[in-house]
C-alpha cells in the first residue's frame, strides 16, 4: 500500500491541469534566466509529443464493465458504482475512513488508512461513486481497501477502451500521464513512413493503429500478447526502436566516411620503429595479434579516420598491438595519444611502452592527475611542440590546455570506462595542430585523429551489432601461448584460514598474491577501513614467512582509491618488482594491471562482484607460465543469482563465454550502459529474445537509406529526436 493519499481523480486531474499550465504561466513575472520548473513529463525523459505517445502502458486495467457488488469475487479486481449510505472516521489509534456503499444487488464498504480532510464531505451519504479495487472477504462482507474511487455522474459513460497503467515515478499520478499522453497523442502526426511491404513482410501493423492499440486496446484483445508483448503492435514498436538504432548507426558510419584524416602508410623498411619494436619484443606475436595489427595498418593508412574496436579477453596482449600502431603513426611523423581510466594503469602503460620505445628514440610524455606542476608543464610544452611523439595519461590528455602539434592517432584503453563525450573531446584534439589549422583556413579540409578503442569486455555477436552496428572491430580471440588456465576455486569464507594458509604456503614459496577486498555498500570509507583491517590481519598472518629478518612484515602492501596517485604508483612497482609479495587491494586493480609473477588471486566478497568483474579481476593471474590460481570467498547466503556467477566463473575462464552468460543472467541493459554505447538504452525491445526483429532493423535501416532517405530522417527524428548528435560520437 502506498504510504501517501490518494488523490481522487478530480484532483489528479486539477493537478495535470496546473502542471501543463505551469511553464507558460505569467512569463513577465520570471526573470528570464530562471530554468523553468521541471515537468513531470521530463523526470521521466519526456520531451517531445513522440516521447509521449512512445511511453507504452505496462499494463491495463479493464474499467469497461461495472459489476454487480453481488457478482464480485475475492482477488479480482473490478468496477463497481454504488451510493454511499454511511461514511465515517473510525476513532483509534490508527483513523480510518469507511465508506458504506450499496447497489441493487448488495452492499461493500470501502477502507482507508490514509485520507484527506476533505474526503468524509467529498464521499457523504447519497452521493454515487465509481469505485475500483480488488475486493476481499472483510469482517462485515466484501470490502476493498483504498480503492480508487471518484463521483460519478448518473449518465457517465464507460470506457469502451481498456485502460493503461504507464510507468511512473514517485508524486506523478496515472491520470496526470493518460492526459498528457492523450494530448500528445492527439497533436501527432502519425503518418507511415516505412514502406507497405516492409511491414506486410513482417506482419506489422501501420503506426497510427499501433499506437492506439497499445495506448488504448479494445476489451476483446488478448491481455495476455499485449502484457507478454508478443502483440504484433509491440512487435511493430520493438522493431521501430530496432530501425531507429540501426538508422543512426550507419548514418554515423556514413557521416564518417565524409571525414578525412591524414593517411599514415605502414613502413615496412628495417629502418622503420614498426620493424625496430617487432625486432626487440621478447616474443612473437600471434597470429590473432597479427591479423589485428594488419587491419588496424591498413586503417591507418586511409584518407578517412579509422573507427575500430580492439576486443580481446584479459592477458590475451592488446597493448603490444596498440604500440605496434603508435610506432606506425610515429613512422609517418605523426603524434599519438593513449589514454586509460586509472592512474595506475597509465603509469603502467607508460613502464611498457617506455620500455620498448625509448631505447628506439621515441620520447614518451605522460599526462595525469599526479604529476607535479613542473612536470606537468614540461608534458604539455612537448605535446603542443611535437617533441613528445606519444603522450600517455588519464583523461587528463583530453583536457583543454592539452593541445597536440600533429595528432595523428587517438587510442583509448579500457574505453568502456570513458564515455561518449571523452572520446568525442579526444577527437577533437586532432583539429587543433596549427597545420591544421593553416589547412583549414587554405581550405583544406579539417582531419580528425585515427582512433582506436580496446575493450577487454567482449561483446557476444548480436549486442556487438547492436551497439557497435558502426564500429569495425579486431578480435584477439586466443590468448598467447604458454599460459596456463586459471584453477578457480570458491569457499565460503567459513574456511577463510585455509585460504590465508594457501596465500602463506605461497608467499613461503616465493610466489605473488593478489588479495581484493570489496567495495562496501558503495561507501569508500568503510571500503577503506575493511581492506586496512584485512592487510593488517595478513601481515600478522604472514610476519616473518618467505623472509627473515628486516623488512619482513613490509612484504604486504596496501592499494585503495583513496591513496594519492604517487603513493599507489610507488605500491604498484613494488610489487611488480616482487618487493612486495602480497598485494591487499580494493578493486582499484581491475583494470589492466600486468605482474606476471603473481599466480594467487584471492577474491573476498566475491558475491558481491558482477561477472565481468570478477573475470578481470581474475585475469590479473595467469599471465605467466606458471600455474595459477583464483580463490572466490562469499560469505553465505548465495542469492541464486550470485551462485550462478560464481559457477560461470568457476567452470569457464574464456571470456566470451562469460560474456553471454552474463547477458543471460542480468540483460544487456546492464552489460553496456548508455554511457559505452552513447546509444538512449532500448526501451522496449529486448537483445536477447528480440534478435530476429535486430537482424531484420539492420537490413530495413541500410534498405531504407538507400531507397527512401526521407523516411529513414522522418524514423529517426520520430524515435531519437534531438539525441541525434550524440550518436555521432
Ligand atoms: P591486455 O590485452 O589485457 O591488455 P596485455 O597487453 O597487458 O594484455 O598483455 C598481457 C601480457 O602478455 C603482457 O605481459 C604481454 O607482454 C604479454 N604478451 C603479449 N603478447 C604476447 C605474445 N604474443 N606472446 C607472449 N606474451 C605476450
Ligand atoms: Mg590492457
Amino acid at each position: 500500500m502506498p504510504s501517501r493519499p490518494r488523490r481522487p481523480a478530480a484532483a489528479a486531474a486539477k493537478m495535470a491541469a496546473a502542471a501543463e499550465a505551469a511553464p507558460s504561466a505569467s512569463p513577465a513575472s520570471r526573470p528570464k534566466l530562471e530554468p523553468k520548473p521541471t515537468s513531470p513529463g521530463e523526470r521521466l525523459g519526456l520531451r517531445s509529443d513522440w516521447d509521449y505517445a512512445l511511453h507504452l502502458p505496462l499494463h491495463y486495467i479493464d474499467e469497461t464493465r461495472i459489476t454487480a457488488i453481488a457478482a464480485l469475487r475475492e482477488g479480482h479486481a473490478a468496477v463497481v458504482q454504488a451510493r454511499v449510505v454511511l461514511a465515517e472516521v473510525a476513532g483509534g489509534a490508527r483513523k480510518q475512513l469507511r465508506v458504506q456503499v450499496e447497489d441493487a444487488s448488495g452492499q461493500l464498504e470501502l477502507r482507508f488508512f490514509h485520507f484527506y480532510a476533505n474526503w468524509p464531505r467529498q464521499y457523504a451519504t447519497g452521493k454515487l461513486l465509481r469505485i475500483r479495487g480488488e475486493p476481499r472477504a472483510g469482517l462485515f462482507g466484501m470490502e476493498m481497501v483504498h480503492p480508487t474511487c471518484h463521483v460519478a455522474r448518473p449518465d457517465e459513460p464507460m470506457p469502451d477502451r481498456l485502460t493503461p497503467v504507464y510507468p511512473a515515478a514517485a508524486g506523478i499520478s496515472q491520470a496526470w500521464l493518460r492526459k498528457a499522453i492523450t494530448s500528445a497523442r492527439a497533436r501527432l502526426d502519425v503518418r507511415e513512413w516505412l514502406p507497405a511491404a516492409l511491414l506486410a513482410q513482417r506482419h506489422l501493423p501501420d503506426i497510427a493503429s499501433t499506437l492506439d492499440m497499445l495506448h488504448a486496446p479494445t476489451p476483446e484483445v488478448s491481455l495476455a500478447a499485449l502484457e507478454d508483448r508478443s502483440h504484433p503492435a509491440w512487435q511493430r514498436v520493438k522493431f521501430d526502436e530496432l530501425l531507429a538504432q540501426q538508422l543512426a548507426q550507419q548514418q554515423a558510419r556514413a557521416k564518417r566516411a565524409t571525414l578525412r584524416a591524414w593517411p599514415m602508410a605502414a613502413q615496412a623498411g628495417v629502418q622503420s620503429l614498426t620493424r625496430r619494436l617487432l625486432d626487440v619484443l621478447p616474443f612473437t606475436l600471434t597470429p590473432d595479434q597479427q591479423s589485428c595489427v594488419a587491419e588496424i595498418a591498413a586503417d591507418l593508412g586511409r584518407g578517412q579516420p579509422m573507427h575500430r574496436l580492439l576486443q580481446g579477453d584479459v592477458g590475451s596482449g592488446k597493448t603490444v598491438v596498440a604500440a605496434l600502431a603508435a610506432t606506425q603513426a610515429i613512422d609517418a611523423g605523426f603524434q599519438c595519444a593513449l589514454m586509460a581510466p586509472t592512474d595506475i594503469l597509465v603509469s603502467q602503460h607508460l613502464r611498457k611502452l617506455a620500455d620498448w620505445l625509448a631505447p628506439l628514440g621515441v620520447h614518451v610524455a605522460w599526462l595525469s592527475g599526479a604529476q607535479t606542476r613542473r612536470e606537468r608543464a614540461a608534458a604539455l610544452a612537448a605535446a603542443a611542440s611535437a617533441a613528445a611523439q606519444l603522450v600517455v595519461g588519464t583523461h587528463a590528455v583530453i583536457q583543454d590546455k592539452v593541445r597536440f602539434a600533429r595528432l595523428g592517432l587517438a587510442i583509448v584503453d579500457e574505453q568502456h570506462r570513458f564515455g561518449v563525450a571523452q572520446r568525442l573531446s579526444l577527437r577533437a584534439k586532432g583539429a587543433q595542430g596549427t597545420e591544421v589549422s593553416d589547412a583549414a583556413n587554405t581550405g583544406q579540409p579539417v582531419r580528425e585523429p585515427h582512433l582506436l578503442m580496446m575493450s577487454a569486455t567482449p561483446i557476444p555477436r548480436t549486442l556487438a551489432m547492436a551497439v557497435f552496428g558502426d564500429l569495425d572491430v579486431s578480435t584477439i580471440a586466443h590468448l598467447p601461448p604458454g599460459r596456463s588456465p586459471v584453477q578457480t576455486r570458491v569457499f565460503s569464507d567459513a574456511r577463510r584460514d585455509a585460504v590465508i594458509a594457501r596465500v602463506r604456503e605461497l608467499v613461503a614459496a616465493g610466489r605473488q598474491v593478489y588479495w581484493v577486498c570489496p567495495l562496501v555498500e558503495e561507501s569508500e570509507v568503510l571500503d577503506l577501513r575493511n581492506a586496512e583491517a584485512t592487510y593488517a590481519e595478513l601481515q600478522a598472518a604472514l610476519a616473518g614467512v618467505g623472509a627473515t629478518g628486516e623488512g619482513a612484515d613490509s612484504r604486504v602492501g596496501l592499494l585503495h582509491g583513496r591513496m594519492p596517485a604517487a603513493q599507489k604508483a610507488l605500491v604498484m612497482a613494488d610489487f611488480a618488482s616482487a618487493r612486495l609479495r602480497l598485494l591487499v587491494a580494493t578493486t582499484v586493480i581491475e583494470v589492466g594491471v600486468d605482474v606476471p609473477a603473481a599466480t594467487l588471486m584471492v577474491i573476498e566478497h566475491a558475491e558481491r562482484f558482477g561477472l565481468s568483474q570478477l573475470h578481470q579481476l581474475r585475469g590479473r593471474v595467469g599471465r605467466g607460465a606458471e600455474a595459477s590460481e583464483c580463490l572466490l570467498l562469499f560469505s553465505a547466503p548465495l542469492s541464486e543469482l550470485a551462485r550462478a556467477r560464481l559457477q560461470a566463473l568457476r567452470d569457464s575462464g574464456d571470456g566470451f563465454v562469460l560474456a553471454q552468460k552474463d547477458l543471460e543472467l542480468r540483460g544487456p541493459g546492464e552489460l553496456l550502459g548508455q554511457r559505452q554505447s552513447g546509444l538512449p538504452a532500448l526501451r522496449h525491445a529486448d537483445l536477447q529474445t528480440d534478435t530476429e526483429l535486430l537482424e531484420a532493423a539492420r537490413d530495413a535501416a541500410i534498405w531504407l537509406l538507400r531507397h527512401d532517405p526521407p523516411a529513414a530522417q522522418q524514423h529517426l527524428q520520430r524515435w531519437l529526436g534531438g539525441r541525434l548528435d550524440w550518436l555521432a560520437a
